[in-house]
């Protein structure tokens, strides 16, 4: 993963770069977005549900408004369960390229895990009704924890929704075979860099297919 304003290497953790200092907000990696203004929506003071920041309004969409609730100190957000199909199938669609070992290693190289320090399971409160959400694999398949309110919508942890796209770019959801990718723990040398080369450049603004 490189920096978006000085194109130097992210450090292995965190998002923000050694050399100039700018933050690289994962989950808002691959995103188009700008903030709402606040003429165009309410203005309910929300907080996120880990580090109780404010939250801020951000459209995603780009053919039509996707509006998501984004903490810019963790990197975490709400978004309703179909605002979160419109962006997959948004920004992947038919972009799909099935590459089995680049699956098999984004699975064994959950992004979710790189912010976190401790991976101690924590159940979080809803943003709208505080009700405790659920945690749940999305798709059953992609490896990504996502917390729920089934009113309301999911909570997406740093880096998720960035693995989510991913997951889908490379046919995760079209794989029942998928639980051989988990026991796929061993790439060799060149699979491992190739793989990680893929995953450091992915950037799918630039590619048209
Ligand atoms: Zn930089
Ligand atoms: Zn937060
Ligand atoms: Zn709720």
């Amino acid at each position: 993963m490189k920096c978006k304003s000085c194109s130097a290497p992210l450090p292995k953790s965190g998002t923000i770069c050694d050399y100039c200092k700018h933050n690289n907000p994962l989950n808002l990696y691959l995103l188009e977005f700008k903030e709402v203004p606040l003429a165009k929506r309410d203005n309910t003071f929300l907080e996120c549900p880990k580090c109780s920041n404010r939250l801020i309004y951000l459209n995603i969409g780009r053919k039509r408004d996707t509006i998501i609730l984004y903490c810019q100190k963790c990197d975490g957000l709400f978004i309703s369960h179909e605002a979160l199909e419109n962006t997959l199938e948004e920004y992947i669609g038919e972009k799909k390229r099935q590459n089995n070992h680049k699956l098999s290693f984004i699975l064994n190289h959950p992004r979710q895990n790189r912010l976190s320090k401790n991976n101690k399971i924590k159940y979080l409160n809803c943003i709208y009704c505080q009700d405790i959400m659920q945690r749940k694999n999305y798709h059953s398949n992609s490896g990504v924890i996502l917390h729920q309110c089934i009113k309301h919508g999911f909570w997406i942890e740093a880096g998720a929704l960035l693995q989510l796209l991913e997951w889908k770019y490379l046919g995760g959801d079209k794989k029942p075979q998928y639980k051989e990718y988990l026991s796929l723990k061993y790439l060799n040398e060149k699979e491992r860099q190739e793989a990680s080369d893929f995953i450091n450049q992915f950037n799918l603004k630039g590619q048209n297919q």
